[in-house]
């Protein structure tokens, strides 16, 4: 693990203003493994704080360009993730320490299942990523949640690419009144007979990041389906 710094190259905003999707150039040598997450320490109007962000962006994007993303959600009125979504800008240097986590894929396995809420979009995002790169899976359903369409960030859920044969996106709102035609109206919970149908399997991998409600009822109806519990992988914040 070591310190380092990190400069922001750019920013893209939620129409809602709420969630913020942040490229920072790395200014030192630093390697992680995709899903990982760095504690950053932040000038937030409360004082400098330290927080953990995981890092939304696949490990060779970083080895290739010296950079990597995080997506952040505006959880407090003067805390870290305030300043990362409302006040940082590009140019600013923020200092990062890591690697951590152990929400990373030690061995390929032919089917995932990826499963994220909120602002835990971030490691499966660079899971999706990765694996989209390398093609080392027969197939994946990616499933992905939110309260309002204007709360994820355009080009954060625009990496979730176009769906073919292999893989699957589903998208759901749980309190959308005007869904995209993309999208549908509910929670990550209501596609799960329909991964695993797609999956044609439930000798699967499974990523999931969200609230720790979401996490724990997601890994019990999924063991309740047959799934391994040793290879279901889970972050909760
Ligand atoms: C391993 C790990 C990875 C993480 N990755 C991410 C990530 O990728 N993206 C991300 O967005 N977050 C992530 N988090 C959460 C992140 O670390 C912070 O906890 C979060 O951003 C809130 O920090 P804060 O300083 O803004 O809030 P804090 O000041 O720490 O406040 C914490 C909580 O207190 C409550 N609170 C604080 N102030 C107020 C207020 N004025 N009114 C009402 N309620 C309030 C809120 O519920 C808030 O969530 C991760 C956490 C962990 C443990």
């Amino acid at each position: 693990m070591k310190t380092f710094k990190i400069r922001l190259k750019s920013k893209e905003m939620s129409n809602n203003n709420m969630s913020s999707f942040l490229v920072f150039d790395i200014l030192e040598d630093f390697e992680f493994k995709t899903g990982q997450f760095v504690m950053l320490t932040v000038p937030a109007d409360m004082g400098e704080v330290k927080r953990a962000y995981s890092i939304a962006s696949p490990a060779y994007e970083a080895q290739k360009n010296y950079q990597f993303s995080i997506y952040v959600k505006k959880a407090s009125q003067a805390g870290a993730s305030k300043f990362l979504t409302q006040d940082i800008q590009p140019g600013q240097i923020l200092e990062a320490k890591g690697p951590m986590g152990h929400f990373v894929d030690n061995e390929d396995t032919d089917k995932y299942l990826l499963i994220s809420s909120g602002c835990g979009v971030g490691p499966v995002l660079a899971h999706y990523q990765r694996l989209k790169e390398t093609q080392k899976y027969k197939k994946m359903v990616n499933i992905f949640g939110e309260k309002y369409v204007d709360e994820i960030v355009d080009s954060a859920k625009n990496k979730f690419t176009k769906d073919d044969s292999n893989t699957k996106s589903i998208f759901f709102f749980s309190r959308e009144e005007e869904l995209p035609d993309w999208s549908r109206k509910g929670y990550v919970q209501h596609a799960l007979d329909e991964a695993i149908e797609f999956l044609e399997d439930n000798n699967i991998k499974v990523f999931v990041c969200g609230l720790p409600q979401m996490v724990d009822d997601i890994k019990q109806k999924l063991i309740d389906k047959g799934v391994d519990s040793n290879k279901i992988i889970f972050e909760k914040y």
